[in-house]
């Protein structure tokens, strides 16, 4: 039985290539992080060789009672972890999780209202060509155009005129918190599901930094990638037992075959960690950086270069950056920072100009850097490098080399090789 080396050195090669990448680099993808060890070594097991279509005590093949335990405690911890009565760790993905979640409520040509994509929303929240703009007749809702807060009045507008079967609260780049209740009052007033998707702040909730909306949605959907800090995947949550089993047939047989039963694994590890002390402590400095990105982004030097922070700050763990009147487009200071060793995503803002593949803006994020062991000094000075990047357009100045001290200074994936 060969190692991978073995078997197939290119693969093998590019592994590794990626292991250096990620040490080398400052990430500050928003939606990425480093998952710990114990997530690789689960998600990297034998689990991977066993089918066990169905739910445990109730498979359609023999064999499973492992994964049975695995399940269950993944759903355990994901319960006790979130105050919820109901979980499902099956989903592959968000993007699944999502699409259960729909199916299970609604039926084909159903009204959705989402947050729209151009304004911070996420593929899965009614996008044309996604299947949720395809299958659902799908409603966006905006951002203000002077607070670049969502507009709750339009929410509740939108809602009366178009009747929505289900109200979508979440996003994939808003720095700022959302009224759950008031999400719920208004879905309540036109007989709406409200389904809230906490795929990126899932890990902020499980630390108790950022309100909950489990007590407010009738479902709430997440991944395990990203705050969270597992493996990739998606889950099910609900406050109560009533959809429990409209959800579960919606995710296995509707949506998909047999679970991975390494990744359940793995989430479950990753929820048990999520319950610690030091999972605390990084998602609260995981704000803390952004906090300190978005102050010294918001800086007058920044602010004469024509460089905004949407929303004038952010209360989660990533900041917009607005560059509309800035030198560079999102897509010049993307590769701008990736020349100096930092990885982030160009991403529009709202009433964004310039086209998606270029756009005016950055998605900034530091839950990956806060996994790192960043502190609060060390977030002081990569948000240096980076405004210094973009007010002065280009890098000059050592910004590498600063780079580089920082990466050295946090050890990444250390005695990992794979
Ligand atoms: N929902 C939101 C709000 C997201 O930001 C994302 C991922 O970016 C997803 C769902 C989808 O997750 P996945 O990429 O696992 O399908």
């Amino acid at each position: 039985d060969q190692g991978l080396i073995d078997a197939d050195p290119e693969i093998a090669e590019a592994i590794t290539a990626e292991l250096r990448r990620q040490r080398q680099t400052l990430g500050m993808i928003a939606s990425e992080n480093f998952a710990p060890r114990a997530v690789l070594e689960a998600q990297g097991s034998v689990l991977t060789n066993k089918y066990a279509e169905g739910y445990p005590g109730q498979r359609y093949y023999g064999g499973c009672e492992h994964v049975d335990t695995i399940e269950r405690l993944a759903i355990e911890r994901a319960r006790r972890l979130f105050g919820a009565a109901y979980a499902n760790v099956q989903p592959h993905s968000g993007s699944q999780a999502n699409a259960a979640v729909m199916a299970a409520l609604l039926d084909p040509g159903d009204t959705i209202l989402g947050l729209d994509l151009a304004h911070g929303g996420h593929l899965t929240h009614g996008m044309r060509i996604n299947y949720s703009g395809r299958l659902y007749r799908a409603v966006g809702y905006q951002v203000d155009a002077g607070s670049f807060l969502v507009d709750m009045d339009e929410v509740e507008r939108l809602a009366h005129e178009h009747r929505p079967k289900m109200i979508v609260a979440g996003w994939s780049a808003y720095p700022r918190v959302l009224d759950f209740a008031r999400f719920r009052r208004i879905a309540d007033a036109v007989g709406a599901y409200l389904l809230v998707d906490m795929a990126h702040f899932a890990g902020l909730v499980a630390a108790g930094l950022h309100p909950d909306p489990v007590p407010h949605a009738q479902v709430v959907t997440l991944t395990t990638h990203k705050t969270l800090g597992g493996p990739r995947g998606g889950a099910i949550l609900s406050a109560d037992t009533e959809l429990a089993r409209r959800l579960d047939s919606a995710v296995f047989p509707g949506q998909q075959g047999g679970p991975l039963g390494h990744v359940m694994a793995a989430k479950a590890v990753a929820f048990r960690i999520a319950a610690g002390d030091e999972f605390r402590d990084q998602q609260r400095r995981a704000l803390l950086g952004a906090r300190i990105v978005a102050g010294r982004l918001g800086a007058a030097d920044a602010h004469d270069a024509g460089v905004r922070v949407v929303s004038g700050g952010t209360d989660v763990h990533l900041v917009l950056v607005d560059l509309r009147t800035a030198k560079l487009d999102g897509l010049q200071a993307e590769r701008l920072l990736q020349g100096i060793g930092i990885t982030v995503n160009r991403n529009a803002v709202p009433f964004d100009p310039r086209p998606p593949m270029v756009t005016s803006g950055l998605r900034i994020g530091t839950p990956g850097l806060a996994t790192r062991g960043f502190d609060e000094a060390d977030f002081v000075e990569v948000a240096d490098i980076i405004a210094t990047a973009l007010t002065t357009a280009e890098a000059g100045d050592g910004l590498r080399s600063r780079v580089d001290r920082l990466a050295d200074r946090h050890p990444l994936h250390t005695g990992w090789t794979r």
